[in-house]
């Protein structure tokens, strides 16, 4: 176990900062002339769009935490999980000193972050042909001024979960903060590490109702760490970072829950077994995610082909280990049915035809 000091790893600069006390942090019913708003409502299935909305964020918080088995001191809310990113930066990552650790292949955004930012991202490689991590290897290999590991799990765009254990062990042996991306952890089959931010205090996890409850357009996404953690992204978040109308909509959506669910994953597995059937098709990555990654030759052009007959899927086949590598979200039935028919009259056109006199995936055909 090392130690910890949350405070040396926080940048000098915020440690001490005061933050902007806005008109709404504390009071926000009276009679309100404090803030320079139009006292005229507006109105919007009940929200005043005059007014500004609650930088507190308690309702929402109250709900994301209730939905995740915390308590609401240990979320914070931000426009995605890219506002999240960048309260990360902004609190432990000092531009041309500190470096970010980047489990590669990932999500790119953490490196267009750190390049924004100024801060120099180092890529180290997940491991073998699963993608899995090692804490033991990371300890070797992350240099010493790595502040921050950005890990995913499960991870974009290879699909698979990070082994729970090696993470909670690079959290105990590693003094410094690890940043646990859990953008699709509804689609896994096993559970969010949520409850461990208690137990690790060098821990954060991300989170997005983008996905699974199918609210990208709101642009929610949301922090869980201890409350001191949480206490500096407040510091460093534009006072009323969270619109009134997504502060709404998230806690509607929590009521609501993940949408479609069954049926993605469902389907998850139909694409599967219609893309093994595919003698062109290399490997199939396991995913617990919305999509599949595979192999396949000339991946690159196969994706321009594909978007020349309207079906846009992801060529990641320059990313470092995924040569020749397609990422395909999961659609609703008709429209993997779309890809599956424009794939095999690309790869296989006599299969293409064959499939589509049996009545097999006909374009169109299958309706959620
Ligand atoms: N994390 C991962 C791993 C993602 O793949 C994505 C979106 N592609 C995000 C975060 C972004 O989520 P949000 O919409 O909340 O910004």
């Amino acid at each position: 176990m090392s130690s910890f000091d949350l405070n040396a790893l926080v940048r000098p600069n915020v440690r001490t900062l005061k933050p902007y006390q806005s008109a709404r942090d504390s009071i926000q019913s009276g009679v309100l002339l404090d803030a320079n708003e139009n006292p005229y409502p507006v109105l919007k299935d009940g929200i005043q769009l005059n007014r500004y909305p609650d930088p507190n964020q308690a309702e929402l918080r109250r709900a994301l935490a209730d939905y995740v088995g915390l308590d609401a001191p240990n979320v914070l809310a931000g426009a995605g999980s890219d506002e999240v990113l960048d309260w990360i930066f902004k609190v432990f990552l000092q531009p041309g000193k500190d470096l970010a650790a980047i489990l590669e292949p990932t999500y790119g955004m953490y490196r267009v972050q750190a390049d924004i930012m100024g801060v120099e991202a180092v890529g180290l490689s997940l491991h073998g042909e699963d993608f899995s991590f090692s804490a033991s290897r990371y300890l070797q290999e992350a240099p010493r001024k790595a502040r921050v590991a950005f890990l995913c799990s499960p991870n974009n765009p290879t699909g698979n979960l990070l082994e729970g254990e090696e993470v909670l062990k690079l959290c105990r042996d590693w003094g410094k903060i690890v940043v646990l991306d859990e953008a699709y952890v509804e689609f896994a089959d096993r559970p969010s590490m949520a409850a461990q931010v208690r137990a690790h205090p060098n821990l954060v996890i991300m989170r997005t109702l983008s996905k699974a409850f199918g609210r990208a357009a709101i642009r929610l996404g949301y922090a869980l760490a201890s409350p001191q953690i949480i206490e500096y992204f407040r510091k460093v978040k534009a006072p009323y970072n969270l619109n009134a109308l997504t502060q709404r909509q998230g806690v509607l959506a929590l009521q609501e829950g993940p949408s479609r669910l069954e049926k993605i994953l469902s389907e998850r597995s139909r694409l599967r077994r219609a893309l093994q059937n595919i003698p062109a098709v290399g490997p199939i990555f396991a995913s617990q995610c919305n999509f599949l990654l595979f192999k396949v030759a000339d991946a690159s052009l196969l994706c321009r082909k594909l978007l020349e007959r309207g079906v846009v899927v992801r060529d990641r086949s320059s990313m470092p280990g995924l040569a020749d590598t397609i990422r395909v979200s999961i659609g609703r039935p008709e429209e993997n049915d779309l890809f599956l028919h424009e794939f095999r009259r690309l790869v296989a056109p006599e299969s293409a035809t064959a499939a589509a006199s049996q009545g097999r995936q006909p374009p169109g055909g299958h309706h959620a």
